[in-house]
């Protein structure tokens, strides 16, 4: 009775029941429906002595079919006499029924209640799969039949067959991600082609395994025939973003309000992600916390790769006492080497997760890198690369545009208040570049650090040093006054990269 289950076999079935025929064995019931009255027949000159024999026959047969309704007289007396032949004749048939749902006879039973508790079955899996109390409204008949027992049609069958008369439930192909329903269709092929296209974009001529993130199983159900969906709603289901996390490196020119803004996060959103992080002072190389958009099902995929690696040069170094300690020149690049890699990498919707080397063989050796390191003791005027305040004092204006003499204008340095005379340090060692009066600065300082570093110190009251000077950090360079244009005793303190001043406070500490 299994392939009732089947959808062509029950197409085919509804076909066979149009014209009249009968399925569960239906030719089978009507075969046995014959033999009850063949042996009614052949038992008919016998009843009146069976009748004769008395009251213990009669409760025999009542036994027989025990506990049910009560039958009409005339097929109970034939029973009685088929039961008396079928002794005669040797052969044990069983009084049985056909059952016969809304006129399609279903099965052959021996007794009412084995269709009564198929039916209770039925209804309980239909109860549970639909979510309310569902019940059965057949139109159920019950013929006589005589049968030998491997002839009853197990409870199961029918069980199935009530079952697959349920308009409301159908058998579905059921997809399940990590155990959770996550669509049904009828065909399964519309399934195995949405799993198919869902990996399809991943998959490369490299790609040696593909799986998926959670769990996928097809299995084939009984679910509510509303609970169907097509393969687009499916497929939109799977696809649907949940939100992961992932870190990502600070690039130069990232600012934290546009990285919220590209991985779709508030401000508040970035920051719950980044309690530590000085959302104003981020800095390249920085690990931040972001949002990340992960599809419910994801599609892990290995591409076995081969590709050339280059191979670093190793590195010589060979002391020149000519140099200054900390100071190297490069004097052979080298040639970096080649390597032949082959790797598994492993990916999640395309993303590398994973790089697994099976092999590397090396192409071209590289050759030797060679750089000269300096031995020679740095004077003590030599720049140390870390800049110190020249002053200590209020901060009376800041670096960037500020409105002063009324207008905005563009301050390039700090303005540091502090009383008349205070000394003024060099911030870094270096050599003095001028020194003397110069417009709105009035006396001015500048230093040369090297690397295209320079420092200023303006409004000086007095100048202590002379273009040429070798000078140490922390010495004391100028007095501080209020020369130039200058409202007040400060240090006007400034520090420019090739050229162009910048927030002396990031260099500042
Ligand atoms: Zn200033």
């Amino acid at each position: 009775m299994d392939e009732i289950l089947h959808s062509p076999q029950r197409e085919l079935l509804r076909r066979r029941q149009r014209k009249g025929s009968t399925p569960a064995g239906g030719e089978r019931a009507e075969r046995l429906k014959e033999r009850f009255s063949q042996f009614m027949d052949a038992a008919s000159a016998r009843s009146q002595v069976l009748r004769r024999q008395g009251a213990r026959v009669y409760h025999r047969a009542s036994s027989a079919i025990a506990g049910k309704p009560k039958m009409a007289p005339l097929p109970f007396l034939a029973l009685s006499a088929v039961i008396g032949v079928a002794a005669i004749v040797g052969t044990m048939y069983l009084p049985a029924y056909v059952v016969t749902v809304d006129g399609t006879d279903v099965g052959v039973i021996r007794d009412r209640a084995v269709y009564e508790r198929a039916a209770e079955r039925v209804e309980d899996r239909a109860s549970k799969i639909l979510g309310y109390d569902y019940e059965l409204g057949h139109t159920i008949t019950y013929s006589s039949a005589l049968v030998e027992r491997n002839e009853l049609t197990p409870a199961a069958d029918i069980e199935n067959y009530l079952f697959d008369q349920i308009g409301a439930i159908k058998k579905d192909y059921v997809l399940t991600v990590d155990g959770q329903f996550a669509g049904a269709v009828a065909d399964r092929a519309v399934l195995d082609q949405l799993l198919d296209d869902l990996a399809a974009p991943y998959v490369n001529e490299n790609t040696i395994s593909v799986d998926y993130t959670k769990k996928v199983h097809i299995t084939q159900e009984y679910i509510a025939a509303d609970a169907e969906q097509d393969a687009a709603s499916i497929m939109a289901a799977l696809t649907a973003n949940t939100n992961g996390q992932t870190t990502y490196e600070v690039q130069k020119g990232d600012t934290f309000m546009a990285l919220a803004f590209d991985n779709g996060m508030t401000m508040a959103e970035m920051e719950a992600l980044n309690p530590d992080v000085d959302i104003n002072r981020l800095y390249i190389g920085q690990i931040l916390n972001i949002k990340e958009e992960i599809p419910f099902l994801g599609v892990e995929t290995v591409d076995a790769l081969t590709y050339t690696e280059a191979i670093a040069c190793p590195v010589r170094e060979v002391e020149d006492s000519s140099m200054y300690q900390g100071e190297s020149k490069v004097l052979d690049a080298g040639v970096p080497g080649e390597a032949l890699v082959t790797a598994d990498v492993t990916y999640v919707n395309g993303v590398e997760r994973e790089r697994n080397i099976t092999s590397s063989t090396t192409v071209r050796e590289a050759t030797e890198k060679v750089v000269a390191v300096g031995t020679k003791e740095r004077p003590t005027w030599y720049p140390t690369g870390n800049y110190i305040w020249p002053v200590y004092g209020n901060i009376t204006s800041r670096f960037g545009y500020r409105y002063i003499f009324g207008s905005y204008s563009y301050h390039s340095g700090l303005d540091i208040a502090v009383p008349y005379g205070t000394s003024v340090k060099a911030s870094d060692g270096g050599t003095v570049t001028f020194a003397g009066y110069k417009g709105s600065y009035g006396y001015l300082v500048i230093i040369d650090h090297g690397n295209g570093e320079k420092t200023y110190y303006g409004h000086n009251s007095k100048l202590l040093v002379s273009a040429g000077d070798k000078v140490y950090q922390g010495q004391t360079i100028a007095k501080a006054g209020s020369t130039g244009r200058s409202t007040g005793s400060h240090c006007h303190f400034e520090i420019r990269i090739n050229g162009t001043s910048v927030n002396p406070s990031a260099y500042l500490n």
